[in-house]
């Protein structure tokens, strides 16, 4: 084993496991033990509870100006760990070492972010009669939890710690048992950074945690990200328990592919989304619909995709069961009557034999019944639909149930802008395989990519880690004045 085992992270220090079932965590990338992670029962949950409860009674008085300083110093660590970092993100999730690094670097942009947030928040004042001010102003929530999926080991986490943490609220972080490790890094990284102990917890485990977060009378708000079965489950439970919720869910992406699109730059983007990250990416493009006649496109997006090496620059799908059902959905394709032009199953690299590599695949002439056109396949796959009209590929992504992403690739304005107005995503990208907006601009989906109101990053989700206090003075001594005169 790599690593010692992980454990929880409870009032600024890693706990023992005293007892707790303990699951491997495997590396996808060859297979080794990398570490184990304990399953927390709801006693384990109750002591971060609680310890959270405690820091909150000062972190949530300080002024925001002094919170951001921790995120500050924070930044400056990811930057100066950020190889370790990215390295520890590959070996657990299976990325490449660089997609480990474009992870640290969105995630040093997040906490950039967070530390602009007191230029932000500033509430508001006005003299609504004479001598009498009303001021609104954003108080944080109490404790708060936040629950994340496997793709993203440290990425994902800073979309919620950094601007939860900055505007006054204390965690509890609930990472994948998948990916236990970065996490363990980042809360020792925060803690060099002078967060106080008991600001951030983590508790490792599976669905019992997850439901005791749901239930624990003493948490005020959950985000979730992760599949869109959990997300409903989480987004149902937390809300029936009164709590705030917002949910980010899986996703379908397509992209429109028309006649007069540029065929190098296409076929490099659509690549580049499919298969980044062995397409485990919920705005990774999953559907492409070739809008008339772009078979000359198509030619060279099979050209683009040989050239991902599974192992070299394409990384490992998290574990064998994902494989499987992968290969799964390419064969049941094929045998329905798809045509599979670039075929990555059954990879195997050689020195890693027990990783879990699947190669590029691209799958033309799905009909819009089959599987891969409408589930999540989360791998380095592509389906290609094709269609006369934009009117005709629009109606396939409208009728997707999901709804993270969707781009065009065009040179006509005309026809980009319709797609951006009929596309039923939170998401739209013209010519850009993966439209995820840069910090200023917030992350989400809609329907069943997102359930509850605004996005997870940005200014949205100030509104989400804050309620808003209103109070009206009076100061002046008339009595004839009052808050009506
Ligand atoms: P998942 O839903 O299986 O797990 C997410 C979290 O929920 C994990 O912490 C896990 O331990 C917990 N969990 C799993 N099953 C549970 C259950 N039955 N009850 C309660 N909790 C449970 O997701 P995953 O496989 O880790 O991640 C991949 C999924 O996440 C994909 O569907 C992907 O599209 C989605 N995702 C969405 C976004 C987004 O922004 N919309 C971002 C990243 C990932």
């Amino acid at each position: 084993m790599k690593y010692p085992a992980v454990t929880n992270f409870i009032q600024g220090r890693f706990t023992g496991n005293s007892g707790r079932e303990m699951l491997d965590v495997i590396s996808p990338l060859d297979g080794s033990l990398l570490s184990t992670v304990p399953l927390s029962k709801s006693i384990d949950l109750d002591t971060a509870v609680s310890s959270a409860t405690t820091a909150f009674k000062t972190w949530g008085k300080m002024p925001i100006k002094e919170r951001v300083q921790v995120f500050f110093r924070f930044k400056s660590l990811l930057e100066k760990y950020k190889k370790e970092l990215a390295n520890l993100v590959s070996e657990e999730n299976g990325k490449t070492p660089d997609e480990g690094l474009a992870e640290i670097e969105k995630s040093i942009e997040l906490t950039e972010f967070a530390c602009s947030l007191p230029q932000l928040v500033t509430g508001e004042l006005l003299e609504v009669s004479r001598g009498i001010e009303c001021r609104t102003e954003r108080v944080p929530l109490g404790v708060v939890a936040s629950i994340v999926p496997f793709n993203f080991p440290s990425m994902v986490p800073c979309w919620t710690i950094p601007n939860a943490i900055a505007l006054g609220n204390c965690m509890i972080i609930k990472p994948s048992e998948k990916v236990p490790l970065s996490i363990g890094r980042i809360a020792e990284l925060l803690k060099e950074a002078g967060l106080p102990d008991g600001v951030l917890n983590v508790v490792h485990g599976n669905s019992e945690i997850v439901d005791s977060i749901c239930d624990h009378p003493n948490i005020e708000a959950v985000s979730f990200v992760g599949s869109t079965k959990v997300a409903k489950i989480v987004y149902r439970r937390a809300t029936q328990n009164l709590k705030r919720c917002l949910a980010l869910g899986g996703a379908k992406n397509h992209l429109l592919v028309l006649p007069d699109a540029i065929p190098d730059m296409t076929a490099q983007n659509i690549t580049a989304s499919m298969s980044g990250c062995a397409g485990q990416r919920c705005m990774a493009a999953s559907a492409m619909i070739a809008v008339g006649e772009v078979d000359h496109i198509i030619e060279r997006l099979c050209a683009e995709a040989r050239k991902m090496v599974p192992g070299e620059n394409l990384g490992a799908v998290i574990n064998k069961e994902s494989k499987a059902r992968i290969e799964n959905y390419i064969s049941q394709a094929e045998k329905m009557g798809a045509r599979v032009l670039v075929d990555g199953r059954n990879k195997v690299v050689a020195g890693k034999e027990n990783g879990t590599y699947i190669g590029a695949t691209i799958i033309d002439y799905v009909t819009p019944d089959m599987s891969v056109a409408k589930e999540e396949i989360f791998g380095p796959v592509i389906s290609i639909m094709r269609t006369k009209t934009l009117e005709e590929a629009l109606i396939i992504e409208n009728n997707n149930p999901y709804g993270n992403a969707a781009s065009v690739f065009t040179q006509n304005g005309a026809a980009a802008r319709y797609v951006i107005e009929h596309a039923s995503a939170g998401m739209v990208g013209v010519n850009v395989g993966v439209p995820v907006p840069r910090e200023p601009f917030s992350f989400g989906g809609w329907n069943e990519s997102r359930f509850g109101v605004g996005d997870i990053t940005g200014k949205s989700s100030i509104e989400f880690w804050t309620k808003l206090k209103k109070s009206t003075t009076k100061w002046n001594p008339q009595a004839g004045v009052n808050w009506m005169s």
